[in-house]
């Protein structure tokens, strides 16, 4: 196995000591792989806190990123911003955005644009609701998702993509896809990127996410088109998440 990426959402978690102790004892017990990729994703008030902290192989995220350059949008963060503190990676579609604020695709295709125009690497969020799945409407709805970004954007700003496929009833539920149904879904998501290009198909990561932790994550990233998680609740978890983290790097040496 090539690369994993464990991409840690804090979602909105943590104060300064408790963000602190994390990041020593992730790094306290974590072995340090160059081929396992670790991006911490902090609320935004953190990004500074964590940017100082964080040893050098973590790389830094923010969860959000506005689909506007600046003015009257109270609460709301641009990518110029981000990009002046220097943040690498961004969340882009977040279950939780889309269902709790309302982000459609149209939505989420501007602020994919804006971190493109701002050189923050997009990390996309698609997942179907129960509903979807029992009603056979999965690979409808994620091949819509993917297509809001991919036939509004040239190849160049696709180049640095991640994908992150997670089902919506697996979100925090405890109830994680079993690596097959996962599977499916992601070889599906990887032909969908080959019928656009083929080093897109060959060079986009696409992680898993819903309810990852230690004991299901081997398996998750044993798959063939399963590289990498991103983590909620277990990222949290100082032990939980270097262990995921180890187990990916591992793999990479097998
Ligand atoms: C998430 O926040 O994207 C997520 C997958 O959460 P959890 O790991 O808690 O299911």
């Amino acid at each position: 196995m090539d690369n994993i990426y464990i991409v840690a959402n804090w979602k909105m978690n943590g104060d300064n000591i408790f963000n602190r102790d994390l990041l020593s004892l992730i790094e306290r017990n974590s072995i340090v792989s160059d081929s396992s990729h670790m991006i911490v994703c902090p609320p935004m008030p953190y990004l500074h806190q964590v940017n100082n902290q964080k040893s050098s192989y973590m790389m830094l995220g923010a969860q959000d990123i506005s689909q506007y350059d600046n003015g009257a949008y109270t609460g709301e963060t641009s990518g110029t911003m981000l990009a002046d503190l220097n943040i690498e990676y961004v969340i882009i579609g977040h279950s939780e955005r889309r269902e709790l604020y309302n982000e459609d695709n149209s939505v989420i295709k501007d602020k994919f644009s804006k971190a493109i125009e701002n050189n923050i690497k997009p990390i996309l969020c698609i997942g179907e609701t129960i509903e979807h799945r029992n009603s056979g409407q999965t690979f409808d709805y994620i091949h819509a998702q993917i297509d809001a970004i991919i036939s509004n954007n040239k190849l160049d700003n696709l180049k640095d993509l991640i994908i992150a496929y997670e089902p919506i009833w697996a979100i925090g539920t405890g109830q994680t896809a079993t690596p097959e149904i996962a599977e499916e879904v992601h070889a599906y998501i990887r032909n969908i990127l080959l019928n656009t290009d083929s080093n897109l198909a060959a060079n986009t990561p696409i992680l898993y996410g819903g309810s990852v932790n230690s004991e299901n994550a081997e398996k998750l990233f044993r798959m063939e088109n399963i590289n990498g998680a991103l983590i909620g609740g277990a990222s949290l978890k100082a032990d939980e998440f270097s262990k995921i983290y180890n187990i990916a790097g591992e793999l990479t040496n097998e």
